[in-house]
């Protein structure tokens, strides 16, 4: 197994959030017939949903995070479903970020 470098999981990490909160924005937007304002608390409740739903239906997704169990916020672990089948992921090359 290769280890990734924390500094390529930070990048990767936010041009995922980023990918993912413009999708969302976006399909918001479609949805509603008109540009709306930018909520990020609508987006993520938006990108939850539809996790959940992949979930119900067994499919997996990439939506890495800072495991928050230290309380702090900024875990050195970094978690992925361990479906992901995102190849660009780079949990997919290491569970362990150095
Ligand atoms: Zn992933």
């Amino acid at each position: 197994m290769e280890n990734v470098s924390k500094e390529k999981f930070e990048q990767y990490l936010c041009e995922r959030g980023d990918e993912l909160d413009n999708a969302a924005h976006e399909f918001l937007c479609i949805l509603a017939g008109t540009e709306i304002e930018w909520d990020i608390s609508l987006i993520r409740r938006v990108i939850s949903a539809a996790e959940e739903h992949l979930e119900h239906y067994g499919i997996p997704y990439c939506d890495p995070y800072h495991d928050e169990a230290d309380g702090a916020g900024l875990g050195e672990d970094i978690i992925c479903l361990e479906e992901c089948k995102n190849p660009n992921c780079p949990l997919k090359m290491s569970a362990n970020v150095s």
